[in-house]
């Protein structure tokens, strides 16, 4: 894992910008390169897309390359990215392309390639995939032997379906949940309020239009900016709130009163819950998630395994280790018995379920409420990739005699429930801090230090 050279591929498939560095001409050739390492797999290709104002352009640049490669194809059209990867492995496709930028601002756009179990492929298929098109040994069909392609219209409801089936539909619709979906502008817009009306649940929406310009609050949740979330929980006495990034993969949760969680606490919640049906686990998440899911499998007797920060590493351990469960700190929740990749409308089906379990009928905040509290602090750091290197050596030097643990950047532990995660962007020129400790005034004073050292760093290389 991450030993192998990519250019054109990142953490996430492939990213530009349409018209700059992501042109039709680039779309058409990358699509047929992939079609041809999908060219002995059995079944067409699904071609889906996000909401993104260059999405529909790209998708069908999508299709043009597949089918010049002589591999058949279908159009699913807009939904969730969970939606699509979950049709690749339920309708008998050979892989996927999808068409999405995720959470990036709204000019931005990219390919995402899932193989034919719905999961993102291996970083040593997406090396493979760069060789096809830097070789140009992409494959040209004669014209009597290009693709067919037509429409797959199945995709939202057979997610819905999918999902339906991995809950308990009675028992949530006897509750007569009320709750806020944030769908932000974005692909769960055509698919969550859908689900938890079939769940029976009162359904309020905000930013609930698909919009490529992201109007409302963007596509990146983040807690600060999704006030008008808590507010409309409030307002309407809802159960919970829910926010959807762009691409609907990736959810953080509200309370009843309001409160917005980062998507460790809320994972936590659902690992504590999900480990009396999977006993055991394991549970696979990123070394920046929280401390709290060891205190969770711990008490479950069950294993944590830590992984680089990506939501591919996350699904392929699961897959390796056959892992019920995956959590990461920015809202992705995986739930192998559905799909091994990160999901929001099944981790907004897996907390009702969770809640509808409960025979005193507890609340989201009480339920959350009985885990042991972590204290966390986030931050990040312009740093051009060139320095990152250099400013990570004097980190390491200045953390010396620490326990430190190398899985992704530097996480250094001052203590037995004190860390910081230092850590160089994958995509973007920045240097991420991530601490968490049991002690609040601990937290501060480890955060304050390493700032300190990052700072000085950045200043003398
Ligand atoms: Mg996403």
């Amino acid at each position: 894992m991450g030993t192998v050279q990519r250019k054109l591929f990142g953490t996430n498939g492939i990213r530009g910008v349409p018209g700059e560095d992501l042109g039709l001409d680039f779309i058409t050739e990358m699509s047929q390169s992939i079609a041809t390492f999908f060219s002995e797999m059995e079944g067409p290709i699904l071609i889906g897309h996000d909401v993104r104002n260059s999405s529909p352009a790209i998708a069908r640049a999508v299709l043009s390359g597949t089918l010049a490669s002589g591999k058949n194809a279908r159009e699913g059209g807009l939904a969730p990215t969970p939606a699509h990867q979950f049709a690749v492995r339920t309708l008998g496709y050979a892989g996927g392309i999808i068409v999405t930028a995720s959470h990036n601002p709204p000019k931005y756009n990219g390919l995402k390639v899932v193989g034919r179990d719905g999961v993102e492929i291996s970083r040593e298929s997406e090396a493979e995939i760069e060789s096809i098109y830097f070789g140009r040994s992409f494959k040209r069909a004669e014209w009597n032997s290009l693709g067919k392609s037509g429409k797959e219209t199945r995709v939202v409801e057979n997610y819905i379906k999918g999902i339906m089936s991995q809950v308990s539909v009675s028992k949530i619709r006897q509750r007569k949940f009320t709750v806020v979906l944030d769908v932000g502008n974005g692909a769960q817009a055509v698919a969550a309020p859908y689900l938890c009306e079939a769940l029976g649940c009162r359904v309020i929406s905000i930013n609930g239009q698909a919009d490529g310009n992201f109007p409302g609050r963007g596509p990146e949740p983040t807690p600060p900016l999704l006030g008008d979330l808590s507010e409309a929980v409030k307002s309407y006495s809802a159960d919970f709130g829910v926010a959807y990034d762009g691409d609907g993969d990736r959810s953080l949760f509200c309370d009843e009163n309001g409160k917005i969680y980062w998507g460790d606490r809320t994972g936590c919640f659902l690992v504590d819950r999900l480990l009396r049906r999977h006993e055991g686990g394991p549970v696979i998440t990123t070394v920046s998630t929280s401390q709290l899911v060891d205190w969770v499998a711990k008490k479950h007797g069950a294993k944590v395994i830590w992984t680089t920060v990506g939501s591919v590493d996350v699904s392929r351990a699961m897959i390796t280790n056959s892992a019920p469960l995956g959590l990461e700190e920015n809202g992705g929740f995986f739930y192998g018995p559905h799909i091994p990749v990160r999901d929001g409308a099944m981790t907004t089906a897996l907390v009702l379920d969770s809640l509808a379990a409960d025979r005193d009928e507890k609340s989201l905040s009480d339920a959350i409420a009985d885990l042991p509290n972590f204290f966390q602090r986030k931050g990040k750091f312009e740093c051009p990739n060139e320095k990152k290197k250099e400013v990570m050596l004097k980190v390491e030097e200045e953390a010396r005699g620490a326990k430190i643990d190398k899985t992704d950047g530097l996480k250094i532990w001052t203590d037995d429930e004190s860390w910081i995660l230092v850590r160089p962007s994958g995509t973007e020129p920045l240097i991420r801090i991530y601490a968490e400790s049991s002690d609040e005034t601990k937290l501060g004073a480890m955060y304050e230090r390493y700032e300190g050292i990052l700072r000085s760093a950045l200043h003398s290389t």
